[in-house]
């Protein structure tokens, strides 16, 4: 009986955990894959990403994504992964991270935004999802540990592919829960402020991407199905953004993300 109670109480507090509000400064919430799985995970989904989007083949564009990520690393919370950035060739106005550290943001983000800081925003936000392993976290909630595993293990193979189209690729996005959306925001501010990125960038941004998605919205059905621009959330953010000390930003130089820009066209 006893044995039983000992064996059952983890799973208990498993359950409650795992349906308990995230709180939004924890990064570390109840993740059974570890950092090594996730990273396998990570490598083996960008085989497959990869062959839906093609990475986009203009080393220019990838370095200033590259140093805009890094530079952005810098006010992260916690860098557990090797990091990888990448710009994907895709018109769609849209920026995800699939498990492991590995972000991708499409030509439709760069040529959207009108600054750097704008990018930012977006590629700061999904490092929040990468750095709390959100992916990683909701794959374990709606497929299950073992199925999971056994992607890393590289068991399923098939499965891995579809899953890779289903969560990260064209087909769709990994829905994330409004908890996850929420701390990803609230993390990408955090990394904004520190790397010397106004934040107040991220809801100016967010509101001129709703405003544009009324004029053009097959452009945007991907970035607003994986990130509802509700009132509230713009209201979140800007509330987090009162709860940091004043201060003035220092003057961000535009002229690399012009000419990265430029080339886009
Ligand atoms: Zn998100």
């Amino acid at each position: 009986m006893r044995f039983f109670r000992l064996l059952l109480l983890p799973l208990v507090v498993m359950g409650i955990l795992s349906g308990c509000a995230v709180n939004k400064a924890d990064i570390h919430g109840f993740n059974v894959i570890s950092i090594e799985q996730e990273k396998e995970l990570g490598a083996k989904f960008a085989v497959e990403i990869e062959k839906q989007y093609p990475v986009y083949n203009d080393p220019e564009a990838q370095r200033y994504v590259d140093k805009l990520g890094r530079r952005l690393l810098t006010g992260a919370r916690e860098v557990s992964f090797d990091y990888v950035f990448k710009v994907v060739k895709d018109d769609s106005v849209n920026a995800f991270a699939i498990p492991g550290g590995r972000l991708y943001v499409h030509t439709g983000l760069l040529k959207a935004a009108q600054s750097e800081t704008e990018v930012a925003a977006v590629m700061a936000h999904e490092i929040g999802h990468a750095v709390a392993r959100h992916g990683t976290r909701q794959m374990t909630q709606q497929y299950g540990y073992s199925l999971v595993l056994s992607l890393v293990l590289g068991q399923n193979p098939n499965m891995l592919a579809q899953l890779a189209g289903e969560l990260f690729g064209k087909a769709g996005m990994l829905s994330y829960s409004r908890d996850f959306e929420n701390q990803a925001d609230f993390l990408g501010v955090e990394t904004m402020a520190k790397t010397g990125y106004n934040p107040e960038g991220m809801v100016s941004f967010f509101q001129k991407l709703e405003a544009m998605s009324q004029r053009s919205p097959s452009t945007f059905t991907q970035f607003f199905s994986s990130h509802p621009l509700t009132s509230e959330r713009i209201q979140r953010v800007q509330a987090e953004i009162r709860t940091l000390p004043p201060r003035t930003y220092p003057f961000i130089d535009n002229t690399e993300f012009q000419r990265v820009k430029a080339r886009l066209k």
